[in-house]
């Protein structure tokens, strides 16, 4: 047998310590946020029939064509990993009953599986954080979600974020749309980049985002999404815009914004950033009405965003620096055996508190122990030795502030720590 190391499969990647103190602020303000909302968590399985995917994202889409990662299980049913959790949501609250008769407001956080090209900003195991609500036709709702998206982003403190927005119109006035739009690329189909002529008779609404700036030049003389809304289209989507206007929410209207997704209707919305590079969108979403009755449900309206964790984080790191993160308040050094009989129920005592203490297991020198807790951002440590077990005070050694050291017994111990939360480490 080999004993060669193995290695985690091609864009599935392994979130270390340091970057998981980052995902969980990140995830903590989420849950913060949409408490402020009133949107409530739901959790779904990561595997799914396959059909609930092809049947919801659309057969000619990017996702169902060649991204999935689908495979026969022992029963020979044909499951996949889920690409995204809007389809899995919506099933599960026509399976639960959650929408008769109800309307819900759910969020989600987890592993997605899409088969692209691993690149930065892009992996094959990656994490979306989304918000689902569930019955109500809009455009108060849109504007909800919007704005709590909107909050999100200020909260997490990040900066030069954009939003673009636009309107598909209902799908009757979408699906006329697309047939002027399709007869007018075929009239150009030669001066086309070629991924848009492959798109042009699978799904000719994509190619209004194509990079290639040729075929950007050609679409401006075709015809424009927002002549074919109706009243009923053109009404909602000013309403949504008065929403976003009254609350300050800056936007940007973009007529040839769409998005990847077949199930989406009416407002649709991408946050962008330059922060990012290629990968330039975070956070995408729309209404799409007709989706709960095409996987069997009563004709319920929805809408919702999805934003994908690892740029989200990304955005997040870029506003702080490494040394911004601090390690355990208490640091506990014991240097023998008496001190450790000592300190171990010493540091059962401030953990009752509240207190974080990490002990430092293995012994040591001193001047070890302390290197290790330095490398540990540790921001106190408490240093039990022969002088301490003499005197019963215990050395407080502050590691971050540069302050001289002090002593104190131990009945002292759990109000100075406590105190000292008051400070903001985060500056020194
Ligand atoms: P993109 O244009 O970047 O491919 P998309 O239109 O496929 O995104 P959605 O399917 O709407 O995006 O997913 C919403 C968000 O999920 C994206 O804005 C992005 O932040 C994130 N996302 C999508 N695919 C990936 C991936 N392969 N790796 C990392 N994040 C992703
Ligand atoms: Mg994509």
């Amino acid at each position: 047998m080999s004993n060669r190391a193995i290695q985690s499969i091609r864009g599935m990647n392994d979130q270390l310590p340091d970057a998981c103190d980052r995902w969980q602020t990140v995830e903590q303000t989420i849950r913060e946020v949409v408490r402020l909302y009133g949107y409530r968590e739901i959790r779904t399985p990561i595997l799914e029939k396959t059909e609930l995917f092809s049947r919801s994202i659309g057969q000619q889409t990017d996702i169902v064509e060649k991204e999935m990662y689908t495979f026969t299980d022992r029963n020979q049913d044909s499951l996949t990993l889920r690409p995204e959790a809007t389809a899995s949501c919506v099933r599960a609250g026509i399976e639960h009953g959650l929408l008769y008769n109800q309307a819900q407001r759910l969020w989600y956080l987890g592993p997605m599986f899409r088969h692209e090209r691993p690149q930065k900003g892009r992996y094959r195991q990656f994490h979306q954080f989304g918000i689902e609500a569930l019955g109500w036709p809009g455009p108060d709702v849109d504007a909800e979600i919007i704005i709590l998206g909107t909050r999100l982003w200020q909260r997490l403190g990040l900066a030069d974020i954009r939003l673009e927005i636009n309107s598909l119109g209902s799908p009757a006035n979408r699906a006329r749309y697309l047939e002027d739009l399709r007869t007018f690329l075929e009239s150009r189909h030669d001066e086309l980049d070629e991924s848009s002529r492959r798109r042009l008779t699978k799904n000719p609404l994509r190619i209004l985002d194509s990079k290639d700036s040729g075929t950007q030049a050609i679409l401006g003389d075709g015809p424009d999404l927002a002549s074919y809304l109706d009243d009923e289209d053109q009404r909602h989507f000013d309403c949504l815009l008065e929403h976003l206007e009254r609350t300050g929410v800056e936007y940007h209207v973009n007529s040839r914004l769409v998005r990847g997704l077949d199930y989406y209707t009416g407002a649709v919305y991408e946050w962008t950033t330059a922060s990012l590079g290629a990968q330039n969108a975070f956070c995408g979403g729309g209404r799409y009405d007709g989706l709960v009755e095409q996987l069997g449900g009563l004709a319920v309206p929805a809408a919702g965003f999805a934003c994908g964790m690892e740029r989200l984080v990304e955005l997040y790191s870029q506003q702080r620096s490494t040394t911004e993160m601090v390690g355990a308040e208490v640091w506990m050094i014991m240097l023998g055996d008496t001190a450790a009989a000592i300190g171990y129920p010493l540091a059962e005592n401030l953990r009752e508190a509240g207190i974080q203490v990490v002990c430092n297991c293995g012994g040591g020198s001193i001047g070890k122990q302390l290197r290790r807790a330095d490398q540990n951002r540790a921001l106190f440590a408490v240093i039990i030795g022969d002088e301490e077990l003499e005197n019963r005070r215990f050395t407080v050694k502050p590691l971050r502030s540069g302050e001289e050291q002090t002593s104190m017994t131990e009945d002292r111990l759990v109000d100075f720590f406590l105190a000292q939360r008051n400070r903001d480490y985060s500056v020194l």
